[in-house]
């Protein structure tokens, strides 16, 4: 399992329209898939999230060149090697190590973990719901509608990034416009502190289907997060951005979320992503993936969902659902996954069981020039 080559694809979408959420606009989209190639011709696929740019020249100068001739047998020293260097590249190569010891294996990245305990995983459907348009509401409520119209029950949208009354009317126009059947979360980004966020106490007292309030304020006010959690009867959940275990740790102890939201591209590779999950369960904790920058991560965080245990003994409750990007964005194709009615399939074969989809690989070639 001796790695003999690296190949790399930058890929970057200039979005025609800009959207967003309460951290501005985003004007592109974009991935950085690596393949890692052994000897005997196994190849395993790791996707990484950060500025092309800078993932291009550490890769080329630096992590590719450790890499060749490393054995894929040596995962977790050569992800803690390279997370020193950068954690979210560490990320990348661990997904590509895990598929190649899985594939020689001839065992799933499921299997391997020993084996799926669902064949199904829920998908929830993520929005951005703020763009440049006057009528930004009226397009936000006709994208969810369209999704809803083709079979997702789950929907998260944004709030934080205009005055409270304005998203409010955004929101009371959603439910108002959407069955009770269909749950819908609402993420601030960390936009608020207490008293903003206790605006809302009212408002979400009239409606029955919320999913869950998503980091409505920085992740570190953990006092306040446990004093909101006591003042609302809507679940609370938050964590994308937390790397390390041990920042969660002070959500649990406290009480201070009822979900757990470790992406895994932001922690120090899939093996210290399946920690996370372990943790949040060992304490109780709901999980529900952060996976809106990407579709091999997605796929990742899909296979660690499929293999815990339910967190409930609810029908069609047993299990959380994974983020599904749904805005205008080819990337979320590059592992197509297949899905019906808000659940994922799981696929299957050895590895990831999948190849990416190399039309969009060759249409969206980063081509060096620079971009903000
Ligand atoms: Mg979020």
């Amino acid at each position: 399992m001796q790695i003999e080559r690296v190949e790399t694809y930058p890929l970057l979408y200039r979005l025609p329209q800009a959207y967003g959420d309460a951290n501005g606009y985003k004007k592109y989209r974009s991935s950085y898939l690596i393949r890692l190639i052994t000897r005997s011709g196994i190849d395993g696929w790791g996707e990484v999230i950060d500025w092309l740019p800078t993932l291009d020249i550490g890769f080329r100068e630096r992590i590719i060149p450790y890499l060749v001739g490393k054995h894929a047998s040596d995962r977790l020293e050569i992800v803690k090697t390279i997370s020193k260097w950068h954690q979210r590249s560490a990320s990348g190569v661990s997904m590509a190590l895990t598929e190649i010891v899985a594939k020689r294996a001839g065992l799933s990245v499921c299997e391997l973990w020993g084996g799926a305990m669902h064949q199904k995983v829920p998908l929830y459907a993520s929005f951005q719901s703020y763009s440049e348009d006057a009528d930004w509401m009226t397009r936000s409520i006709s994208r969810v509608a369209n999704q809803v119209a083709s079979g997702f029950c789950k929907v998260k949208v944004k709030i934080g990034g205009r005055k409270i009354r304005d998203d409010q009317k955004h929101i009371e126009y959603l439910m108002n416009s959407l069955s009770p059947d269909v749950r819908v979360a609402l993420d601030a980004n960390q936009s608020y502190d207490l008293s903003a966020m206790l605006e809302w106490k009212h408002f979400l007292s009239r409606y029955p289907n919320w999913m869950w309030i998503e980091e409505p304020m920085p992740m570190e006010k953990v006092q306040e997060y446990a004093r909101l959690r006591q003042a609302l009867s809507v679940p609370l959940a938050g964590g994308e951005n937390l790397t390390r275990c041990q920042q969660f740790l002070p959500l649990y102890m406290q009480g201070a979320i009822d979900i757990a939201q470790p992406d895994s591209m932001h922690t120090e590779g899939i093996d210290e992503y399946r920690t996370h999950v372990a943790l949040a369960r060992q304490f109780g904790y709901r999980i529900s993936p952060h996976a809106y920058d990407g579709s091999l991560s997605r796929l990742y965080a899909l296979f660690a969902q499929a293999c815990l245990p339910a967190w409930s003994k609810m029908a069609g409750e047993e299990l959380e659902p994974v983020e599904l990007d749904v805005m205008d964005n080819p990337f979320t194709g590059l592992f197509e996954l297949t899905y019906a009615k808000g659940e994922a399939l799981l696929p299957q074969g050895p590895g990831i069981g999948l190849e990416p989809n190399w039309d969009v690989i060759r249409a969206f070639r980063w081509d060096g020039s620079m971009y903000v």
